[in-house]
């Protein structure tokens, strides 16, 4: 169980140091960790929190989220990282579902959950932080005098320890199960694929409630005995800095994290601790990977995946970065992908396997995969339909078996009949260094159906729709009916949290006319 497994990495590496959080004033070895974990295992245990219950969190990066994820783990019970940029409204759809007996929140947040807690009479919410707040008790307060011990409680490793909420650009979001076997299985993964040693000091800073950094860095740098550096939140100087002063070696970032990484001036840091970067949540343009290898000097590594799969499933490796670049790579070692034909009317037939160069759904199979979607049966049939997961991703498997993905199904555009994948038209624009951010989505036409047009962030505040049109023309890298028909300038692209761009919510502008 993912319990067990903290408490050997703590008997192993008692005095090493375990985890930095310089926000909340901590630098701890894994054996004083460990105290705190423990007491936070025992206030939950008195405050009625049982095997299988639910336990969220509704906070930034910090050292209380890594003490929760592995207390509840200790006692059976099931962690829940909200994500915090919700609104009052979504944090409380997810508390209405998940259920869970107590919510450990931060002062910063404070706001989103007074609007909603008594909605919640039943709900204990607990603060990190000093609060004068009639319905929250602090965190300090509660664990101050619980036993240090170890809880012991009986738990198999068949039972769910998380429920991950998806994203939900496409209704409402869905809670996604996890067993401990399957998240050890991923830690593994991960360690293998990072070459992860109790070496190894990592960087948290990408958000600590989405999979990619909680079980693709955070959890397997556990595991190994390394150590975990934790950033409250991501800022490209702070970054930096906390590279240089703490000697870094690795990092989990999201490509639009990369991107503003190389907007800074790199010279001014002292980076040659770092070893591997690996990027990965969102599709990364190959001008801004080659980038990265050349500006920052390190080896990369790519991760693919998905939040239902726990999540990564592919990666591609430090010494393909540049002969296969913009690829998702290949299959992790325990992990079956295949590539099928789309079905219209319901999920694709996995015995439907296209060959290689045809783009189709990319679906999967592997000891990751999640146990189902809480309180979503029919929803859970359809997403693991016979017993692989349909990822709702487009990609195509090149001659060497790399698989690289074209786009989300819903983001495909149909322009006269012709598929445009707007990763691709994406990846060309890229290539402008003009150019800082770009979204490619499809538009209503009466003529051709749907017509491409880009949304961009310019970085050189001189350049013009025709001058990149030009560009795309010279370029000989697409087809004409793949080039925009229409550019337009904004300051600033939506994206989730995890980095991915919120083209729902750029449809959803345009279609009111604002662009
Ligand atoms: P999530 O549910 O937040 O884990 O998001 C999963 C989705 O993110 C996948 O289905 C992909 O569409 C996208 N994604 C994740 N990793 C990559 C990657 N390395 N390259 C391209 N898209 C990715
Ligand atoms: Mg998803």
């Amino acid at each position: 169980t993912i319990g067990e497994l903290f408490e050997q990495t703590v008997s192993k590496y008692k005095n090493k140091e375990a985890i930095v959080d310089k926000t909340r004033g901590v630098r701890s070895t894994f054996e004083e960790w460990n105290i705190e974990v423990n007491q936070l295992a025992h206030a939950m245990l008195a405050s009625g929190v049982r095997k299988g219950d639910r336990v969220s969190t509704l906070l930034f990066n910090c050292f209380e989220l890594g003490s929760a994820y592995f207390a509840a783990a200790k006692i059976g019970a099931i962690i829940n990282p909200i994500n915090f940029r919700l609104k009052p409204d979504e944090i409380s759809y997810i508390l209405m579902d998940a259920a869970p007996k107590i919510v450990i929140y931060e002062k910063e947040l404070e706001e989103q959950i007074t609007k909603i807690h008594d909605r919640f009479p039943t709900i204990l919410f607990w603060s990190i932080d000093e609060t004068t707040s009639p319905y929250a008790s602090s965190y300090q307060d509660i664990i101050k005098y619980s036993p240090t011990t170890n809880p012991n409680c009986e738990i198999s490793e068949n039972d769910t320890y998380a429920i991950m909420y998806t994203s939900g650009t496409t209704g409402r979001p869905k809670g996604v199960m996890h067993r401990h076997r399957d998240m050890i299985e991923q830690s593994l993964i991960c360690i293998n694929a990072l070459q992860i040693t109790s070496k190894d000091i990592g960087l948290v800073t990408a958000p600590m409630f989405h999979c990619a950094e909680l079980h693709c860095s955070f959890l397997p740098r556990v595991h190994s005995g390394a150590t975990n550096v934790i950033l409250h939140h991501f800022d490209a100087q702070q970054v930096l800095e906390t590279i240089e002063n703490e000697k870094i070696t690795m990092l989990f970032a999201a490509p639009t994290m990369w991107n503003m990484l190389l907007q800074e001036e790199l010279g001014q840091y002292e980076l040659s601790s770092l070893q591997v970067g690996l990027y990965g949540a969102a599709p990364m343009a190959p001008v801004l990977v080659k980038a990265c290898k050349e500006k920052l000097g390190i080896e990369l590594v790519q991760a693919y995946g998905m939040t239902e799969m726990g999540p990564a499933i592919a990666f591609l490796e430090t010494d393909e970065q540049l002969s296969k670049a913009g690829s998702a790579g290949r299959a992790c070692f325990n992990h079956e992908i295949r590539v099928v034909k789309p079905n219209e009317e319901g999920p694709s037939d996995p015995d439907d396997i296209l060959p290689s160069g045809e783009i189709g759904e990319i679906i999967v199979k592997g000891p990751c995969m999640m146990i189902g979607y809480y309180n979503r049966e029919e929803a859970t049939e359809e997403a693991m339909y016979k017993g692989w997961y349909h990822s709702g991703d487009l990609g195509y498997f090149d001659e060497d078996g790399y698989l690289f993905v074209a786009d989300r199904v819903d983001d495909m555009v149909i322009s006269g009949g012709e598929n445009v994948y707007p990763r691709e038209v994406e990846d060309a624009l890229y290539e402008h260094e003009g150019i800082l951010d770009v979204a490619v989505l499809g538009e209503p036409d009466e003529f051709w159906g749907e017509r491409v047009i880009a949304v961009i962030v310019k970085k050189d505040q001189q350049i013009t729709g025709e001058q990149l049109d030009q560009f795309l023309k010279n370029s000989d890298k697409l087809a004409p009916f793949k080039r925009p028909r229409r550019y337009v300038f904004v300051n600033e692209l939506p994206r989730n949290a995890s980095g991915k761009i919120q083209k729902y919510l750029l449809r959803e502008t345009m279609s009111h006319d604002k662009f």
